[in-house]
């Protein structure tokens, strides 16, 4: 898979442009692709791309089911739009507005029953690294949020391994980190819900993959695809990034 995340730009207007111009390319793809944007896009880019192969996603839902919550949007608000994804835990959100991993666990909760299927984000930050317990973080966040699940709803979770040292820094993690981190995680999926499952799910890498690094980076066995910020802002990057797969 390559899922783009719009993150907070572009207009709407700017967002239609730019999924018409990757609707016109993108019609064959050998790979899942998939597109964040926006609250206010997802109705309108999910019909615009309804008989296209690529998919909408959120990048975020609610942790509440509906009601009096002034400015949120709950799962089944999301879903209603005719988006199939949501994006959950990214940094951003952990960093930026204190998303615990219980918060994370209700929201994976929520976009499952309403037939969301989550890119779950996990990735430690500069000084874990540096520390040298990035796989300790990465297992407490998977335990925290997601391996409550059982396996029928993993099937329909996505895992995105985003170190945070390097989103929309320009520092990608080597190709063999990359891997290094991947096949942990696909370690840890496995003894928790076998090796089968643990081989069908999607890992996918993200923090500034780009047009010259992707092909790269999924070259590794356990890079399954990539979560692309800056780099899925501009059609023509993208549509190597997914050619790249
Ligand atoms: C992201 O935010 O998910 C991301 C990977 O960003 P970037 O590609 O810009 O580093």
């Amino acid at each position: 898979m390559v899922a783009g995340n719009w993150k907070m730009n572009k207009t709407l207007q700017e967002g239609v442009a730019l999924a018409t111009e990757l609707k016109q390319t993108v019609v064959n793809p050998k790979c899942a692709v998939v597109i964040g944007t926006p609250f206010i896009h997802l109705a309108t880019v999910a019909e615009l791309l309804k008989d296209s192969p690529i998919k909408v996603a959120a990048e975020n839902c609610a942790d509440k089911v509906s009601g009096a919550y002034t400015g949120e949007v709950s799962a089944a608000m999301v879903a209603s739009t005719g988006a199939e994804y949501c994006i959950l835990g990214h940094s951003e959100r952990r960093a930026y507005y204190h998303e615990t991993p219980e918060i994370l666990r209700e929201k994976v909760l929520l976009a499952l029953e309403n037939n969301l299927k989550p890119i779950f984000c996990i990735g430690e930050v500069k000084e874990e690294r540096e520390a040298g317990c990035q796989n300790e973080v990465v297992k407490a966040q998977l335990e925290g949020s997601v391996f409550n699940l059982t396996a029928e709803q993993w099937a329909n979770i996505t895992l995105a391994y985003e170190p945070v040292w390097a989103i929309g820094t320009g520092l990608t993690a080597t190709p063999d980190q990359a891997q290094e981190m991947h096949a942990y995680i696909r370690s840890l999926i496995a003894e928790k819900y076998g090796k089968q499952v643990a081989d069908d799910t999607t890992i996918l890498y993200g923090g500034s993959c780009n047009a010259k690094n992707a092909a790269e980076l999924f070259a590794n066995p356990d890079v399954d695809g990539g979560l692309i910020g800056g780099a899925s802002l501009k059609a023509p990057d993208f549509i190597t990034i997914i050619q790249a797969r």
